[in-house]
């Protein structure tokens, strides 16, 4: 059977479909990823080794931590980003009753943007601000003139420096959405994979939990990953999220409405 029609199946087929989502299903939006072909890291081995080190700098000196901010390149980008036809296609899911909610490992609000409602931002959002005493987030534009001007901005419960909720490398993912995804990921039938390495941890075990609480596993990526050569995954659609997932939903709204055509 064509896969697409499988897919589409084994949705309206499901009773808890969770999705799972990485950079590839925002590529298609202008937003690089960082291990696919024009991935960030490939281009630019130097921007990874600053990666590694910017929760250290947050920890030493938040003021320090905040001109780093500043000076990327790539939030900018994030914050005008607009979602593409993956995006939405897992929104409309959502909206017809098929899909239960978005694990994400994105930072770019994207999903929420196309309509998504139950998004988990597993490594944080770039719209927001997370105090790290006291787990408080706070809208970053409500604090962009100040950290334009050079302060570092404080949490209004505790006082303590704030930074991006963005979840940097070898900074603990936040409780509250750690243990949220853990239990979607065990209560979920089907997981519905999209754009994603499956090599970050703890976030990678995501889909390895759901598989082994006997969840069907679909991954839809450009090629295969770590999820389809250990059998993790049930299947791969090979191809672009932002082609494939639009398909999946129209054959699901042939499948169950087919009084409409
Ligand atoms: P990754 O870069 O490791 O892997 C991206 C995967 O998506 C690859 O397997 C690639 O083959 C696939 N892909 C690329 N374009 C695709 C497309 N159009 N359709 C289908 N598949 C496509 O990304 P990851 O697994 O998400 O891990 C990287 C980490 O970096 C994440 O944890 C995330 O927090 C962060 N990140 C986020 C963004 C964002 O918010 N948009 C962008 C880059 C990195
Ligand atoms: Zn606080």
């Amino acid at each position: 059977m064509d896969l697409i029609k499988r897919a589409a199946m084994d949705l309206i087929n499901s009773k808890y479909a969770v999705a799972f989502t990485g950079a590839g299903i925002s590529t298609e939006s202008g937003i690089p990823d960082y291990r696919g072909p024009n991935g960030v890291w490939r281009k630019n081995p130097e921007a990874e080794k600053r990666a590694y080190e910017i929760y250290g700098k947050f920890l030493r000196n938040p003021k320090e931590y905040w001109e780093e901010v500043q000076k990327s390149t790539i939030y900018p980008v994030l914050d005008k980003a607009l979602p593409n036809p993956a995006h939405k296609a897992l929104a409309e899911l959502e909206s017809l009753g098929i899909l239960v909610c978005i694990i994400t490992q994105n930072i770019d609000g994207l999903h929420q943007k196309a309509g998504s409602r139950n998004v988990l931002e597993f490594h944080g959002s770039v719209s927001k601000l997370r105090c790290i005493r006291c787990n408080s987030r706070f809208d970053k534009k409500d604090f962009i003139s100040l950290i334009e001007s050079g302060e570092v901005p404080r949490c209004r419960k505790c006082d303590s420096a704030l930074k991006l909720d963005v979840v940097h490398f070898n900074e603990p993912i936040p409780m509250d959405v750690y243990v949220k995804s853990f239990e979607e990921a065990m209560k979920c039938d089907l997981m519905l994979v999209c754009g994603t390495s499956a090599v970050v941890y703890p976030a990678a075990e995501l889909p390895r939990v759901a598989k082994r609480n006997g969840a069907k596993v679909i991954e839809i990526n450009l090629y295969e990953t770590s999820l389809t050569l250990e059998g993790i995954s049930d299947y791969i659609i090979k191809g672009k999220a932002g082609e494939i997932l639009p398909r999946i939903v129209e054959e699901v709204k042939n499948l169950k409405y087919p009084e409409d055509k």
